[in-house]
C-alpha cells in the first residue's frame, strides 16, 4: 500500500510546496510539470519560492496527456536527475507527471489547480495512446498540496465534474462487490466504505457545493482526495471506478467532444443505478443541484451515442466485471435505459 504521506487543503496553501519538499527530504532539484495557464496560476510562484529556498528549479509545459508527453518527460528526468517532480494543473498534467515520475522511480507532489477528478490524488493515470481507453497503474503523489485559493477561481465546471466522479462510486462499489461474489475477485470493505462515504457526504452537502463556495469545494476535494487514497488501500482503480467509467471510456472513443471524465461519469452513474435497483433519482438529483450534466443534451451528445456507448462499454475492458456482463445490454435495451432514466428524451 503506497499512500501520501501529507495532504494540505486550504486557502493561500501554495507556498507549503517549500515546507513540504524539505520536510520529505527532496529540496535540492525539483522538475515542474505544468501546462501554460496553471504555470502562470501556480506554477511559477512555486518555482520563484522554491528557488528562493535554494532548490534549482526546471519547468517543462505539456498540453496533452499523450504517452508522448510522458517520454517527453522522462527523457528531462534522465537527463538532469531531480529530485521530486511536482505535477501543476488539471486533470492531463497531473497524469502525465504522475506517470513519468513513476517509470523513473522519483517522487511525486500534486498540485491541483481544480477539483475535476479523483485523480488528483490516485495511483492511476489516464494517459492517450497506451492503446488502453482506461487509467494505469502508477504510484500515489507523495504529497498533495490544494489551494482552494486558486481552484475556486476555475471554472466551477470543473468542479461540478468532481461531484460526476465522486457519485459513480455508488456504483463502482457495487461493481466491486459484484466481482466478488461472481468472480471471487479481492474485496477490500475498507477501501469500499471509504469510496462510499464520499459520494455519500457528497450527495449530503450538494447544496453547498456551487460557483464561489469555498466550504463546497473544500468538501469535494477532501471527497476526491479519500478516493485517490481507496484506491491506494485497494491497489486498483476497482473501488472507484466501475460499469459508469466504462461508460464513461466507451463515450470517448464514440463520441469525443470534450465534455469531462466527471460529467460523462456522472450521467453513467444515473444509468448504472437504474441497472443495480438503487437510488437513481437520487444521483440524478445531486448532480442537478451540484450543477453537473444529467442528459445526452447537457452533456453536448447525441442520443444515438449514448446507446452505442452503453451497447459497447463492456468491450472496453473485458477483465473487469460488472454489472454491464450480468445485464448484456444489446440496442433495444440500452435505448430503453436511456430512455427510461431520463438520458436521452
Ligand atoms: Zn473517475
Amino acid at each position: 500500500m503506497q499512500l501520501p504521506r501529507e495532504v494540505i487543503i486550504g486557502k493561500g496553501v501554495l507556498r507549503c510546496v517549500v515546507e513540504v519538499v524539505q520536510r520529505l527530504g527532496l529540496s535540492g532539484s525539483a522538475l515542474i510539470i505544468a501546462g501554460q495557464t496553471s504555470c502562470e496560476i501556480a506554477g511559477k510562484k512555486i518555482r520563484d519560492m522554491l528557488g528562493q529556498a535554494g532548490t534549482s528549479v526546471d519547468t517543462l509545459l505539456v498540453e496533452n496527456a499523450t504517452i508522448k508527453d510522458v517520454v517527453m518527460i522522462e527523457e528531462r528526468m534522465k537527463a538532469w536527475r531531480p529530485r521530486v517532480l511536482i505535477g501543476v494543473g488539471g486533470g492531463t498534467k497531473i497524469d502525465v507527471a504522475k506517470l513519468s515520475s513513476s517509470r523513473q522511480g522519483i517522487p511525486f507532489v500534486s498540485v491541483p489547480t481544480t477539483a475535476s477528478h479523483d485523480g488528483i490524488a490516485s495511483p492511476v493515470a489516464a494517459v492517450k495512446g497506451l492503446n488502453k481507453p482506461y487509467s494505469v497503474m502508477a504510484q500515489s503523489p507523495m504529497a498533495i498540496v490544494a489551494d482552494t485559493d486558486i481552484i475556486i477561481r476555475s471554472d466551477y465546471r470543473f468542479t461540478a465534474s468532481g461531484c460526476g466522479d465522486l457519485v459513480s462510486k455508488f456504483t463502482s462499489v457495487r461493481d466491486w462487490e459484484l466481482a466478488y461474489k461472481v468472480k471471487n475477485e479481492y474485496y477490500g470493505e475498507y477501501a469500499a466504505s471509504l469510496a462510499l462515504m464520499s459520494a455519500r457526504l457528497i450527495t449530503k452537502n450538494a447544496e453547498a457545493i456551487k460557483p464561489g463556495a469555498e466550504e463546497g469545494l473544500r468538501l469535494v476535494l477532501e471527497a476526491l482526495i479519500s478516493c485517490g487514497v481507496a484506491m491506494s488501500i485497494a491497489g486498483s482503480s476497482k473501488p472507484c471506478s466501475g460499469s459508469e467509467h466504462l461508460f464513461s471510456h466507451s463515450l470517448d472513443l464514440v463520441q469525443s467532444n470534450g465534455s469531462l471524465h466527471g460529467e460523462q461519469c456522472g450521467v453513467g452513474t444515473i444509468m448504472m443505478a437504474y441497472l443495480f435497483d438503487i437510488d437513481w433519482k437520487g444521483i440524478k438529483d445531486t448532480l442537478q443541484k451540484t450543477g453537473s450534466p444529467t442528459t445526452a443534451e447537457e452533456l453536448g451528445v447525441e442520443p444515438e451515442s449514448i446507446i452505442t456507448a452503453l451497447v459497447q462499454a463492456c468491450t472496453i475492458r473485458p477483465e473487469r466485471y460488472t454489472i454491464l456482463n450480468t445485464k448484456q445490454l444489446d440496442y433495444t435495451s440500452a435505448k430503453k435505459l436511456a430512455k427510461v432514466t431520463g438520458i436521452i428524451p
